[in-house]
């Protein structure tokens, strides 16, 4: 976790939204319940990437900022 924006931050919002979603692969059905997420950001848009660790399947999230 980093700690150089020190407050509540956009992205914390999304990625606290994510780690409340279900965690469950929807190819395989494995739960990665300490699976992270990566940030990767492109412009005006962030993508949350996930690989299942079962199956490899990656799981893709992308926001508008
Ligand atoms: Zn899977």
């Amino acid at each position: 976790m980093s700690s150089s924006y020190g407050g509540t931050s956009a992205f914390d919002r999304l990625r606290a939204r994510l780690d409340g979603s279900a965690l469950a692969c929807e190819e395989c059905g494995f739960v990665d319940d300490a699976g992270e997420w990566e940030a990767v950001t492109t412009g005006g848009t962030v993508e949350y990437r996930r690989e299942c660790p079962s199956c490899g399947t990656e799981h893709v999230h992308r926001y508008r900022l």
